[in-house]
């Protein structure tokens, strides 16, 4: 079995806190490894290293540190089909999904390498004749990453490759259910030459470690994907020493169809973005409002399609559209609010329940009847269900969608350019999907609004939020 060590200083080293957490292939339900249950002596190590290695770190030129998120875009593809295998074997991520967020980290590397010759200050115009005001864009220092278990390799990736580029040094965190793909990736770091200490991978609870992570002096700032439970801990703990955080967190994303919407590629859309993962993806359609003159042949066409999604071993092939989920607590969790649904008076059109099959299966559940402010409507589920509403007028549609304490993703379908433009002003939501399934570029910015987030990452927007302003005005 494999015995994952922490990362710290370019090695790999026993964890102080010596205790090891199981990790498990949610599909055999078999424990295939342990990985260490760092406590606040790992965070410290980690914190320390990384704070050794900053200055010098920052004072190379940003292309040359670019040249070494090359390199890892370059051992992720050469080691592309093993690390897609443990991504697999780690969550129950069937293999071409697995092999998609493995090789889309590769181009995020370089991505961000793009960035070194790019990113600019700014001179600013002054009050005075002889006078110039600089503004000057600098690393803001040590970064705690802190991953959630969904898209482990990518979200690491999200983390490591903007503070990289930008001179900070990072520790990163990957969730306790899925620590194997960050740590495959801490061995290939190796062969790199990166300095030591730049980054730092650390195993252990959100609880302990990463608590010790957030609190700990050396920590300038804390980049968090994960729920809004964990966000809002995390603005407690941050709030002492005032650490800067950006957090992107869950979402509960409407998809609106009108009337005059393609049926069948909203219908194809609207379920990919909602089985992909099994569900388990926070840009995933969590909800629809269909409009009251097409409801009934979109949610028989929807419940058909959702009734056809495959299941299976991520390794199968041809391969399934969806594999288990994450683990026992999930299943539960799905069970539990489709229940209550139920119990409230939502009818199944499709699913409703658990499925005798390996792993943790939920069967791909459409449900018609929930109430607008019933939790199946105003809650995550992170699962494959789908609850459809039906609306009248345009205004109700936008309305009951904007009726949310999340506010990360949104789609609508139509064929009505001047809706989609009316929409995009009236939809309040980081991101809006037209005519297409949920899923962002590397090149955008992702960013939730109300309770899904403060700050966001990818593109120049995400690069900005490891970086911090010094002014400069100089008189000659
Ligand atoms: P989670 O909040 O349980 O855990 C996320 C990470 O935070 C883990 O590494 C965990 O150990 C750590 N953590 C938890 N509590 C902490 C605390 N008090 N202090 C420090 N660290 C703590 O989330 P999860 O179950 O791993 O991931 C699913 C959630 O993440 C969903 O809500 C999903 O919507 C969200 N998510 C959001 C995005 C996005 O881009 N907005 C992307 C992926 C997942």
């Amino acid at each position: 079995m494999n015995t994952l060590k922490q990362f710290i200083n370019g090695q790999f080293v026993e964890p102080l806190s010596k205790r090891q957490l199981e990790v498990e292939d949610p599909f055999e339900g078999k424990i295939i490894a342990s990985a260490p249950d760092g406590d606040e002596a790992d965070a410290d190590a980690a914190l320390q290293a990384a704070a050794a290695a900053q200055p010098s770190w920052a004072k190379k030129s940003a292309p040359e540190r670019a040249s070494y998120l090359r390199l890892m875009a370059a051992q992720i593809r050469a080691n592309r089909v093993e690390l897609a295998q443990t991504l697999a074997r780690e969550q129950a991520k069937i293999m071409p999904l697995a092999q998609v967020e493995i090789d889309f980290t590769a181009d995020y590397f370089e991505y961000y390498a793009g960035w070194a010759r790019i990113y600019e200050g700014e001179i600013i115009q002054s009050d005075r004749p002889n006078e110039n005001i600089f503004l000057f864009r600098k690393p803001i220092g040590v970064v705690a990453g802190i991953c959630p278990w969904n898209f482990p390799f990518f979200v690491m990736a999200r983390k490591v490759a903007p503070s990289l580029l930008a001179g900070c040094t990072a520790v990163i965190k990957p969730s306790s259910l899925t620590p194997l793909t960050t740590f495959a990736f801490a061995r290939l770091i190796e062969a790199t030459g990166l300095p030591p200490g730049v980054v730092n991978f650390v195993s252990g609870r959100g609880s302990t470690l990463g608590n010790a992570l957030v609190t700990h002096e050396l920590t300038d700032m804390v980049s968090l994907t994960g729920s809004v439970e964990a966000g809002r801990d995390i603005i407690r703990a941050s709030a002492e020493r005032i650490t800067k955080v950006s957090l992107e967190l869950g979402g509960k994303a409407p998809a609106i169809v009108f009337k005059d919407a393609d049926i069948d590629l909203a219908v194809k859309a609207i379920v990919d973005s909602r089985v992909i993962f099994g569900g388990q993806v926070c840009n995933c359609a969590e909800r629809a409002y269909i409009h009251e003159a097409i409801f009934d042949e979109f949610a028989d066409k929807l419940a058909k399609a959702m009734a056809k999604v495959t299941y299976g071993s991520p390794f199968a092939s041809p391969s399934p559209q969806m594999s288990s989920l994450i683990d026992s607590r999930q299943l539960e969790k799905v069970e539990a609010m489709v229940s209550r649904a139920v119990a409230e008076g939502a009818q199944v059109l499709t699913g409703g329940r658990r499925a005798d099959a390996p792993g943790y299966k939920y069967e791909p559940t459409v449900l018609a009847g929930c109430s607008q402010q019933s939790e199946m409507v105003q809650s995550e589920v992170f699962g494959p269900v789908l609850p459809i509403l039906p609306f009248n007028y345009y205004d109700e549609a936008i309305a009951m969608a904007n009726d949310s304490r999340y506010g990360l993703t949104s789609s609508v379908f139509t064929t009505n350019v001047s809706t989609v433009m009316q929409a995009l002003k009236d939809l309040r939501f980081g991101e809006t999907y037209v005519n297409r399934e949920h899923f962002e570029g590397m090149q955008g910015f992702h960013a939730g609004w109300r309770q899904s987030g403060i700050g966001g990452a990818d593109g120049k927007h995400g690069l900005m939020e490891y970086l911090q302003s010094q002014v400069a005005y100089v008189q000659y």
